[in-house]
C-alpha cells in the first residue's frame, strides 16, 4: 500500500459520507495529493521515516496552515489565507503525515454543538440527527466516520474532550503549555491548548509525541524534556490510586451516563486499582468563573478583528471608526458578539474588580482543590459531559444550558492540567465518554490508565 492509496482512501471515504456528516470545510487535495508522491518517492529509501509517515490527518480551522484557507468557521474570516504554518502544522509535516483538509467548528471555538458555524452544522456520524459536540466537532465526527485516520483540535473548556466522547473516540487535551499554540487563533490564551483526536490510545500517544515540546515563538511553552509516550502504553494499573469526584457525579447528570462511569471503575478496580471519592469543593463555580474568564480574554484577542489587518473587510464606511462597526457588525456571529460584550463588561474600569479579579481567585481555589486531590492520588476518573450528544437544535435556544453542558471539562482546563476522554459505553446507541484527569505534564499516567481500559 502506497501513501496516495492511504490518501485517496481518505477523499474516497469522504466523498463518500462527508455530504451527510459536513465534517469539513476546505479539502486540501492538490497539496495532499503531491505530498503523498513525494513520500510514496521516499518509501523504502530511507529508514529514517517519520512518526507518523504517510498517515491522513485532518486540522480543526482554527489553527493556521500557509496558504490554505483559515476561517475559525467565521464570515470574518472567510477568505483569510495564512502566509505560515501553526508550529504543530510544521511537526506534522515533519513527522510526514498529509493533511487533507480543514475541519468545521463552532466560531472561533465558541461553542458545544457546532451549531455556532458561520457555515454549516456538522452531524454526529452515529446519529445524523444529533450534534458532533464542540468546538472541535468537525475534527471528532472526521475520525469517527473514518474520513481521516487522526485530527488536531483545540482545547479550551472541553471542546477537544466532549466531541470526542459525543462521537465515541480518544480526545487528549495535554497540559498547558506542553504543545506550542503558536498558530492557533487565540480565543482565551490562558487555557487554549491544542490536542489529538484518535480512534485509540495507541494513535493518540503517537499524534502527542509528534506535536508536542518547547516552542520559542510560544511565551508559555514549557521548558521539558518529552518522555516517551509510547513505551508508557505498557504499564498496568495495580495499585493506581483513583479519585471519583462526587461532584461529577451528583445532580444534573444521567443517570445512565453515571451507570457506564461506574462499570468502568470496576473494571480498574478489577485490574487492582483502588478507587475512593473525593470532593472538589469549587467544582461548583467553575462554569461561571470559566466564561468570565474566557470571555474576557476572548474580547481582548478578538480587538485584532477590525476590518484592517485580517478577513473581510466591510463596504463603503464612511471613516474608521464605521470601518470597525461595520466589519464586525457583519463578520462575527451571535455567540461571538455576546462572549465580546459579556467579556467587555466583566474587563470594564467599575466592575473588573467584581467579575475579572474575582474570577481569578476563585480559578486559584480551583487549581487548589485539583493539587489537593493529587496529593494522594494518581488520577481522578469521572464522565466527559453530563449527557450523550444531544440533538440538533434542541439547545440553541439557551445558551445558559449549553454553557452547563462543560461543568466537568472546564474545571480542568482553569487548573491547567491534562485530561483524557475515552469511549465507555453506550446510551441508546450515543457513545459515553469517560475522563481520566492527570497531574500537570503527566500524559504518560493517563495515557497508561486509558490503555488499561480499552
Ligand atoms: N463549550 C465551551 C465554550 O463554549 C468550550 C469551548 C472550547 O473549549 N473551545 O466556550
Amino acid at each position: 500500500i502506497t501513501v496516495s492509496d492511504l490518501v485517496s482512501e481518505s477523499y474516497g471515504r469522504i466523498g463518500q459520507v462527508d455530504g451527510k456528516v459536513k465534517a469539513f470545510l476546505t479539502l486540501d487535495e492538490e497539496n495532499a495529493r503531491a505530498a503523498a508522491k513525494l513520500l510514496d518517492e521516499k518509501l523504502g529509501l530511507s529508514d529514517s521515516n517519520g512518526l507518523l509517515f504517510g498517515l491522513p490527518i485532518g486540522i480543526k480551522d482554527n489553527i493556521v496552515t500557509e496558504g490554505v484557507t483559515t476561517t475559525c468557521a467565521s464570515q470574518f474570516l472567510r477568505n483569510f489565507n495564512p502566509v505560515y504554518d501553526a508550529t504543530v502544522v510544521t511537526k506534522l509535516k515533519e513527522a510526514q503525515a498529509v493533511s487533507i483538509g480543514k475541519l468545521n467548528m463552532d466560531e472561533f471555538a465558541m461553542g458545544g454543538s457546532n451549531e455556532n458555524s458561520s457555515f454549516h452544522t456538522t452531524y454526529n456520524p452515529w446519529n445524523l440527527e444529533h450534534v458532533p459536540g464542540g468546538s472541535s466537532g468537525g475534527s471528532a465526527a472526521a475520525v469517527a466516520a473514518g474520513e481521516v485516520y487522526f485530527s488536531l483540535g483545540s482545547d479550551t473548556g472541553g471542546s477537544i474532550r466532549q466531541p470526542a466522547a459525543y462521537c465515541g473516540i480518544v480526545g487528549l487535551k495535554p497540559t498547558y503549555g506542553l504543545v506550542s499554540r503558536f498558530g492557533l487563533v487565540a480565543f482565551a490564551s490562558s487555557l487554549d491548548q491544542i490536542g489529538p483526536l484518535t480512534k485509540n490510545v495507541e494513535d493518540s500517544a503517537y499524534l502527542l509525541q509528534a506535536i508536542a515540546g518547547y516552542d520559542p515563538k510560544d511565551s508559555t511553552s514549557a521548558k521539558v524534556d518529552i518522555p516517551d509516550y509510547l513505551s508508557a502504553l505498557s504499564g498496568d494499573v495495580k495499585g493506581l490510586r483513583i479519585a471519583l469526584p462526587k461532584e461529577y457525579m451528583g445532580e444534573g447528570i444521567d443517570p445512565q451516563v453515571r451507570e457506564a462511569v461506574q462499570s468502568a471503575l470496576k473494571v480498574f478496580e478489577g485490574l487492582g486499582a483502588v478507587v475512593e471519592e473525593v470532593s472538589l469543593p469549587h467544582s461548583e463555580y467553575a462554569v461561571a468563573t470559566y466564561y468570565l474568564l474566557a470571555s474576557s480574554e476572548a474580547s481582548s484577542n478578538l480587538a485584532r478583528f477590525d476590518g484592517v489587518r485580517y478577513g473581510v473587510r466591510a463596504e463603503n464606511p464612511r471613516n474608521l471608526l464605521e470601518l470597525y462597526h461595520k466589519s464586525r457588525s457583519e463578520g462575527f456571529g451571535p455567540e461571538v458578539k455576546r462572549r465580546i460584550m459579556l467579556g467587555t463588561y466583566a474587563l470594564s474600569s467599575g466592575y473588573y474588580d467584581a467579575y475579572y479579579l474575582k474570577a481569578q481567585k476563585v480559578r486559584t481555589l480551583i487549581k487548589q482543590d485539583f493539587d489537593n486531590v493529587f496529593e494522594k492520588y494518581d488520577v481522578i476518573i469521572g464522565p466527559t459531559a453530563p449527557t450523550t450528544a444531544f440533538k440538533v437544535g434542541s439547545q440553541v435556544d439557551n445558551p445558559l444550558t449549553m454553557y452547563l453542558n462543560d461543568i466537568m471539562t472546564i474545571p480542568v482546563n482553569l487548573a491547567g492540567v491534562p485530561a483524557i476522554s475515552i469511549p465507555c459505553g453506550f446510551v441508546e446507541g450515543l457513545p459515553v465518554g469517560l475522563q481520566i484527569i492527570g497531574k500537570a505534564l503527566d500524559e504518560s499516567t493517563i495515557l497508561r490508565v486509558a490503555h488499561a481500559f480499552e
